[in-house]
């Protein structure tokens, strides 16, 4: 499995760069995790728009979906140009009724996934988590048999994810507030509690993501490596893990 993070910041994307999203990609497969804003643009450093085979959303925060509906469009004028027909599905919960018939275009699909039961999409398992967030959101952990890795998508902190993550090889983490700070009421973790699920759950490499706006960035990595023994890395775009 090959993990490729295409934006890393919360809220509203740096310059240049995107929110919320990330490919992951096994023998020729290609998911697209979470559609923010600036993702439909940075995707192409490193994939055809056409290439991609699913889309899978956390929630309908801005952040996760900014790019869903350029990416609509995207599936429109490549289909007629190539006078071809491809569906693209874009897989989302149902709590959200408003925000998940917007899934539906000419060219894509909006299934719903039931965060119940194992979602299987081409070579990979997904099983949900609801996280704490405003709005109903849910972390993802996924495998293709090999290697598993969870992605919290937004939440504050909860000891759900200790279990949830336990023994993943990768976990990504929402890290939109230093050491010290309290992100429950935005439903964002900080710096310790993404490191402290990590020692908890043994997870092989951790990833800080979803990016605060202000401070020193650099900061959270340190943070992070003193409850932290394993490997940490801060998200950043073009960011690759596996193969
Ligand atoms: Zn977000
Ligand atoms: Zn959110």
């Amino acid at each position: 499995m090959k993990v490729t993070v295409i934006g890393f910041w919360g809220a509203y994307p740096g310059n240049g760069s995107a929110t919320s999203s990330y490919l992951i990609e096994k023998d020729g497969f290609t998911c697209l995790i979470d559609c923010g804003s600036g993702a439909l643009s940075r995707i192409q450093m490193y994939k055809d728009v056409m290439e991609i085979d699913a889309v899978i959303l956390s929630h309908y925060h801005n952040d996760h979906v900014a790019d869903i509906g350029v990416l609509q469009y995207s599936w429109l004028v490549q289909n007629s140009i190539n006078n071809t027909e491809k569906i693209l599905p874009i897989y989302g919960h149902l709590e959200d009724k408003i925000g998940f018939e917007k899934l539906t275009h000419n060219f894509t699909e909006a299934i719903a996934y039931d965060p119940e039961s194992v979602l299987v999409v081409g070579p990979f398992s997904f099983t949900f988590m609801k996280t704490e967030h405003p709005v109903p959101c849910y972390a993802m952990r996924i495998t293709d048999g090999d290697k598993a890795m969870v992605y919290t998508a937004d939440s504050s902190y909860t000891d759900n994810f200790i279990s949830f993550s336990q023994d993943a090889d990768l976990l990504i983490t929402d890290c939109n507030f230093y050491e010290g700070q309290d992100g429950r009421k935005a439903g964002h973790m900080n710096s310790r509690e993404g490191a402290e699920i990590a020692k908890h759950a043994g997870v092989k490499q951790l990833i800080l993501s979803h990016h605060p706006h202000f401070g020193n960035r650099q900061d959270l990595l340190i943070q992070a490596r003193n409850y932290f023994n394993g490997p940490v890395q801060l998200a950043d775009e073009g960011l690759i893990w596996g193969k």
